[in-house]
This record gives C-alpha cells, sequence and structure tokens, in this order.
C-alpha cells in the first residue's frame, strides 16, 4: 500500500520566529527541515552582555540540533540559503536545491549603515555572537594598548574615548555597560592609566534617547545613563567615520572605538523572494503573514512588514517574531484540516530596556516605571526566555556575582590584537601638543577641528 507522503516545512532561520513556527509545527502530520547558516540560536538581547566581557557566547546561545532534537519529524541543516524559486517551490542554498509544500523565511535583520558600508569595519554593530566578540575585542584592547603607551612614554596619555552611535535600546545598554566596565570593573587593575578617566560618548541624531518610549522615560533613560558617567549628545548626526574619529558636521571626535547601533535593515534574502519590500527591506506581508500570490509561503519576524490594527508597523522585537512563529504554525495546521486562514494579531505585552547597574526602563500599556524595580523586571524576564535551564542558572550566577563584585567575568581578548584606530588615537598626543591643522585640543584631552582634507559627508539621521 502507496502512503501518501507527509507535507513538507521548510523554515530558513532559527532565530526566535523560526525556532518558534519549527517546535509547534512539529506537532502536526508534516515533515520539517530547518535552515540556519549558523549551528546556534543566539539569544540576542543578551548580546550587550558577550560584547561587554559579562557572559560567555555559550551562555546565550545552544546548539539549534539540540534544541530541535525531541522532535523526530524535524531536520536541521547548516546551510546558506542564497535564493528563492518560488514558482517551482523550491529553496536554493549554497550546496543544493531543496523543495518544499510550506515556506517560512525568518532570517532576521542585520546593520544598516544609511549608505556608508564603508563605516562597517570602523563602527562595528552588534548582531551576532562575531559581532559580540569583536567588540569585546576592541574595548578590552584599547584599556591595553593604552596602558602598554602609557607605560612606554612614562605618563598617561589623553582618556580613552568610546563612542556609541544611535541610542536605541542596544546603544544605550552598550554605553551604559561600558561606562560601568570604565569607571568600576577596571578599577585598580592598570599601573599607567586610570581606566575611571575614561569618556563614554553616546550620540543620537533623534532629540531623545530611546525614542521608541515615551518622552518621560526618555528623560528618565538619560538620567540614568548621565548618573552612570555617560555623555548624551542628542540632535547630533554623524557624518563621517574614520580610523580613530568620528565627524559631526566640522566637529571631529577623536575615538579609541567606536560602536554602531543606529540602523537596522532586513535581512538581504527578503530581496530574493523577488516580492514587495518597504524601504528597510522588509518584505510586505498579507495580514495572515503570507506572500501575495503564495499563500503557502510565509514571512515572519524582523524580516516582515505589516502594520497593527493602528496603521502602526510592528516593532522588530523577539515577541513579535514569537508570536508569528505561532501563528504561521496554526496557519499551516488550519491549511492541513482544510479551515479558512485567519489574520494576524499582535498582543503587546510591554517592552523593556536595560541601561546598566540597576538602571533600566519599562513600558506595559499605561504603566511605566524606570530604575531599580524596572531592571529587576527585565532580569527575571530575560532569564526566563534564555534557552536551556544550564544557561538559566549559570547566568543568573554570573548577574549575582558581578552585581556584588562589579567583576566581568569573561574579559577575554581573542583574536588579533591589532585595533585599526589605535594609530590615530596614539598620534594624538603629537598633534595636540603641535595644535597643527588648526586643531584646538580641548580641557578633556578631545579635539576639535575642521578638517583640511576630509570633507564631512551630508549630515545622516542617527
Ligand atoms: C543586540 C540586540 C538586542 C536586542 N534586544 C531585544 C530585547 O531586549 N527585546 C526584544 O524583544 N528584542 C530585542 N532584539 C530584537 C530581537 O532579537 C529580534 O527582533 C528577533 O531576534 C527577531 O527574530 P527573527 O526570528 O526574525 O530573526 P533572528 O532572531 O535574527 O534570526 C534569524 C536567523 O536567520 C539566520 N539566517 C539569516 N540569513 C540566513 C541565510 N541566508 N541562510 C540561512 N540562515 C540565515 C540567522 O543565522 C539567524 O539564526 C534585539 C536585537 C539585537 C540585535
Amino acid at each position: 500500500m502507496n502512503r501518501k507522503p507527509k507535507p513538507t516545512v521548510l523554515i530558513v532561520g532559527a532565530g526566535f520566529g523560526g525556532l518558534t513556527a519549527a517546535r509547534r509545527i512539529a506537532r502536526l502530520p508534516v515533515q520539517v527541515t530547518v535552515l540556519d547558516r549558523k549551528n546556534h540560536h543566539t539569544f540576542q538581547p543578551l548580546l550587550y552582555q558577550v560584547a561587554t566581557a559579562g557572559l560567555s557566547p555559550g551562555e546565550i546561545a545552544a546548539p539549534i540540533r539540540s534544541i530541535l532534537r525531541a522532535y523526530s519529524n524535524v531536520e536541521v541543516l547548516l546551510e546558506e540559503v542564497v535564493d528563492f524559486k518560488l514558482d517551482q517551490k523550491k529553496v536554493i542554498t549554497k550546496e543544493q536545491a531543496l523543495d518544499y509544500d510550506f515556506l517560512i523565511v525568518a532570517s532576521g535583520a542585520t546593520h544598516a549603515y544609511f549608505g556608508h558600508p564603508e563605516w562597517a569595519p570602523l563602527a562595528p554593530g552588534l548582531k551576532t555572537i562575531e559581532d559580540a566578540l569583536e567588540i569585546r575585542r576592541r574595548v578590552l584592547l584599547a584599556f591595553e594598548l593604552a596602558e602598554r603607551q602609557a607605560a612606554e612614554a612614562r605618563h598617561s596619555g589623553p582618556p580613552l574615548q568610546f563612542v556609541v552611535i544611535g541610542a536605541g535600546p542596544t546603544g544605550v545598554e552598550l554605553a551604559g555597560t561600558l561606562a560601568e566596565i570604565a569607571h568600576h570593573a577596571m578599577n585598580r587593575e592598570f599601573r599607567h592609566i586610570d581606566p575611571r578617566q575614561s569618556r563614554i560618548l553616546l550620540i543620537e541624531g533623534s532629540p531623545r534617547v530611546l525614542a521608541a518610549y515615551s518622552q518621560e522615560l526618555s528623560r528618565k533613560a538619560e538620567i540614568q545613563l548621565q548618573r552612570l558617567g555617560v555623555e548624551v549628545r542628542t540632535s547630533h548626526a554623524v557624518t563621517h567615520i574614520e580610523p580613530g574619529a568620528v565627524w559631526i558636521g566640522d566637529q571631529k571626535i577623536p575615538a579609541s572605538v567606536v560602536l554602531w547601533a543606529a540602523g537596522v535593515a532586513a535581512s538581504p534574502l527578503g530581496r530574493q523572494l523577488r516580492v514587495p519590500l518597504d524601504r528597510a527591506g522588509r518584505v510586505l506581508v498579507q495580514p495572515d503573514l503570507s506572500l501575495p500570490g503564495y499563500p503557502q509561503v510565509f514571512v515572519i519576524g524582523d524580516l516582515a512588514a505589516l502594520n497593527d490594527e493602528n496603521g502602526k508597523m510592528l516593532p522588530g522585537v523577539a515577541q513579535v517574531a514569537i508570536q508569528q512563529g505561532d501563528w504561521v504554525a496554526e496557519m499551516i495546521a488550519r491549511d492541513l484540516e482544510n479551515q479558512p486562514r485567519r489574520t494576524f494579531h499582535y498582543h503587546d505585552k510591554g517592552s523593556l530596556a536595560t541601561i546598566g547597574r540597576a538602571a533600566a526602563v519599562a513600558q506595559f500599556g499605561k504603566f511605566e516605571m524606570s530604575g531599580y524595580f524596572a531592571w529587576l523586571a527585565w532580569l527575571f524576564i530575560h532569564i526566563l526566555f534564555l534557552i536551556g535551564f544550564r544557561n538559566r542558572l549559570l547566568v543568573m550566577i554570573q548577574w549575582a556575582a558581578s552585581y556584588i563584585t562589579y567583576e566581568r567575568g569573561a574579559r577575554l581578548i581573542t583574536g588579533s590584537d591589532e585595533l585599526a584606530s589605535w594609530i590615530e588615537h596614539s598620534c594624538l598626543e603629537k598633534k595636540s601638543s603641535a595644535s597643527q591643522h588648526g586643531a584646538t585640543p580641548t580641557s578633556s584631552g578631545q579635539l576639535e577641528s575642521t578638517p583640511a582634507s576630509v570633507p564631512p559627508s551630508p549630515p545622516q539621521p542617527v
């Protein structure tokens, strides 16, 4: 007797959306294949902890294969998807072409440098474990190089300057935690420099930090940042980045390390679907999250563009991706039972942003809170959602220890010990003593000048 083969569901991306969909769809009479170019799922909300040496990569990431091992009808393939042939129901990877009955594309988002891809190597963004390790390397290396240089020169140079561009949730948490590291964690460990003199500058093009939150919470977030020692400059658009410096119009800001937290664009894979996209490259999906003309193809999470009932674009947050992952599983179940599709509705459970030690803001509908209790809520929710009991336990222990001691346990410099921006920084002393090119050292050791050779680019929103 010939058994009818089970329908095949291909899921591209094992982030929050793809994983949720895989777990739910695994309960249906289907065969599921999960494709991801990485072998691990990353808990992105805690990436900044890896970037700032608070946690190790293994504590915020888990192998996709082990997360899905309990589902015998789910297979996991380490594959990078490069194209789609929707009319032939095929997904093209670097290695092969795969057929599907249902396709879910959940390949997330990437950094956007507002038409300046050349800024990427100078100002890394934070999206993957690799990004976090690169940021950690640059931050820790800057302290080491300053110490070595001061030891050679027998006096310390100008204070280190860390510049974070973009004051959304990622920029705010990076800046706040950098301030903690410089002003507390590194204290008493260096003999030739005083890390507490380091300056952390958070630059934002719009008038306020955490613009997605209420005016009042933005104001409170800025106060908490300042308390942690972060200098906040809102309504300042970065116009140019070069090794060792950031430009705001004709003002040059020397920077040992520059971090990018200003722009997000959809995964480039969206373009390969050859359907209408919005300006950020997100795929314009139907109310049931399928593609116009291709009801068997769904796009979810950061890659999907969909408005809520009030016409407001759904935010690129984990909750949206998780709820959409659940939703497409339900739509596939309905298709298998010949039931009609329904419209997706997002249930906003609130948003939280951490700023640093005992500092956070939270908004749950009309209810708002900030400070210690918001931070506790943030901590609790993030531990709860971390994948794996072992990770939850480890992270809880690490946080408890670092709360008491200020210690950052993962302060390892891995990879190259070169910092491109450092060449410029070490020239700073010579430049500032000679006051060349019309540059004027400020009281803080910061140079502000109009360059002869580098014409600032037109202002870009940050
Ligand atoms: C630093 C940071 C902090 C954040 N903090 C918060 C927070 O506090 N709260 C919150 O709600 N949200 C937060 N977010 C946003 C949240 O992480 C995203 O909204 C969520 O991850 C989106 O889920 P997704 O499934 O759409 O994509 P992702 O989780 O990004 O997963 C995409 C997956 O697709 C894979 N992939 C991409 N391209 C390909 C390809 N060509 N072939 C195969 N696989 C591919 C990737 O490897 C990845 O595994 C944060 C994001 C970042 C970067």
